[in-house]
């Protein structure tokens, strides 16, 4: 069997472009911009490649960016003053704080002082709240890029077994909400599990989302199963520097279904879905109906 590639990068691009349309209905009828601000603190190599990709993308789909630069050297208070004065400003919709922070800040405390309604990323404990028990919330950009890519392949996920190799609470945790939410058996796997080949055997849907490359071999996955392979790493093969993902593509594509590579799988949806949920907060804050 070789596995149907989805196409992240392809899908991403429609994201975009309705996203876009959106935005432009907004502008003509209802006079207003939705904006976004990314706040990044340090000099963070991939963080920088992240803000400046996010910051093109927002601009291209006729959002405003408004981007914060502060040298790694900022203190706790002055990061929490600039939170609050974007959660007052009535012209940001989505605010992000570009992870990870310098070791000397509270990451927790500083994500937890977004307003939840402009917490784009998804990260305040209201909203995990609210994911945890089923309410609106607002969506980590990752875990909900998986998800679309999921439904749109197979329409229902309802019976599915779903197994979801990392815990984090960027990743591993809300994507088993939301395959949980779409009534998947779910199981989440992590560092500590035993017999983790035995149970990735087990999954209709396997999502790795551990930050180790090519760890998961293809006779880990059962013939047919969709491989999500959330992991971005950057190795260096026949002297060339080269991202792969958690899953080793070519052993796992030969079983697989379906599968995302790496990259222009998770990648290119995670930017597209942080967009579609500033246009959501956008629309939250003004009471307009909000997009599909
Ligand atoms: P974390 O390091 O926060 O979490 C990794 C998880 O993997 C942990 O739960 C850990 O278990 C588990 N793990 C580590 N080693 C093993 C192992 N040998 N067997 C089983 N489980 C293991 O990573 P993130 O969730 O932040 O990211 C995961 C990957 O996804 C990374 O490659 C990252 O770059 C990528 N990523 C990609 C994004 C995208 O846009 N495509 C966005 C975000 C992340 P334990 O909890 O027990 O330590």
């Amino acid at each position: 069997m070789t596995a149907k590639i989805i196409d992240g990068k392809a899908f991403a691009a429609k994201v975009r472009e309705q996203v876009a349309a959106h935005v432009a209905r907004l502008k003509e009828e209802q006079g207003i911009t939705p904006g976004l601000a990314v706040v990044l603190v340090g000099e963070d190599p991939a963080s920088k490649v992240y803000v400046s990709s996010k910051g093109k993308q927002t601009v291209e789909v006729g959002m405003n960016s408004y981007e914060h630069k502060l040298p790694d050297t900022t203190g706790e208070a002055e990061l929490l003053a600039l939170i609050a004065r974007l959660n007052a400003d009535p012209a940001v919709h989505g605010i992000l704080v570009q992870l990870p922070l310098p070791k000397h800040l509270n990451s927790d405390l500083v994500i937890n002082a977004i307003d939840p309604a402009k917490d784009v990323d998804g990260f305040h404990i209201s909203n995990v709240g609210l994911l945890g028990t089923g309410q609106k919330s607002m969506v980590p950009c990752t875990p909900l890029g998986c998800l679309m890519m999921l439904r749109d392949h197979h329409g229902s996920l309802a019976g599915m077994d779903a197994v979801v190799v990392g815990r984090s609470n960027i990743v591993g945790k809300p994507m088993a909400q939301l395959l949980l939410g779409d009534s998947c058996t779910v199981t989440i796997a992590h560092s500590r599990t035993k017999d983790l080949a035995e149970v990735c055997r087990r999954a209709d849907i396997l999502v790795a989302a551990v930050g180790r490359p090519e760890m998961i071999p293809g006779d880990w996955v059962k013939p047919g199963a969709t491989v999500i392979d959330v992991g971005i790493n950057r190795i260096e093969r026949d002297g060339k520097a080269r991202l792969v993902g958690d899953v080793h593509y070519d052993s796992a594509a030969a079983v697989a279904g379906a599968i995302t590579p790496v990259p222009g799988g998770v990648g290119p949806m995670t930017i597209a879905c942080l967009l579609a949920n500033t246009l959501t907060a956008c629309c939250r804050a003004n009471g307009l109906p909000e997009p599909e």
